[in-house]
């Protein structure tokens, strides 16, 4: 039987670490470079990013894409991503400031176009296990179209 079993943490921080990667009883061993490579061809984003995996997609330029959320909790749901893997807003450095600012200002934008404009909507970056993240390529979403409620669960 192939099992996996994936633990690696990898941080933009000097110290990186391939805490444990056993893929199909084999384990990973090498750089934190190959790790780093290792995650963007398995990241989920990572491939819809490069068109590996179909996404209902929104906007896409060099930097960023949007695309509809596969399970939306609201009328209108969609996620704004690097195309660059970035695990999460903890690894955002000074140098990432331009690009954050892009992915909301992007979400905005499209908000804007799918008529929340008058309403408004949420735009929500959930940050690693307590904040809920269950996708590790930062993304943003943007929900609208419905009253949604405060505080969150
Ligand atoms: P988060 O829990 O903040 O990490 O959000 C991850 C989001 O990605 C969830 O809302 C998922 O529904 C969404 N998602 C997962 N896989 C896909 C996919 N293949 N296409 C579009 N959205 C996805």
């Amino acid at each position: 039987m192939t099992s996996l079993v994936i633990n690696i943490s990898i941080s933009r921080h000097p110290v990186t670490t391939v805490s444990a990667c056993v893929l199909g009883g084999r384990e990973l061993t090498g750089s934190p470079e190959d790790a780093i490579l290792w995650i963007m061809n398995d990241c989920l984003f990572c491939r819809i990013a490069r068109g590996e995996i179909p996404c209902k997609k929104i906007y896409e330029d060099e930097e960023l894409l949007a695309f509809h959320d596969i399970a939306p909790q609201a009328p209108v749901h969609f996620l704004v991503i690097p195309k660059r893997h970035i695990d999460n807003v903890m690894e955002l450095e000074a140098a990432d400031a331009s690009l954050a600012g892009r992915i909301l200002f992007k979400a905005q934008e499209l908000a804007v176009s799918l008529g929340c404009a008058e309403k408004g909507a949420r735009f929500v970056v959930n940050c690693k296990s307590d904040g809920g993240q269950s996708v590790n390529h930062l993304h943003l979403h943007a929900l609208g179209g419905r009253q949604l409620s405060w505080p969150p669960g």
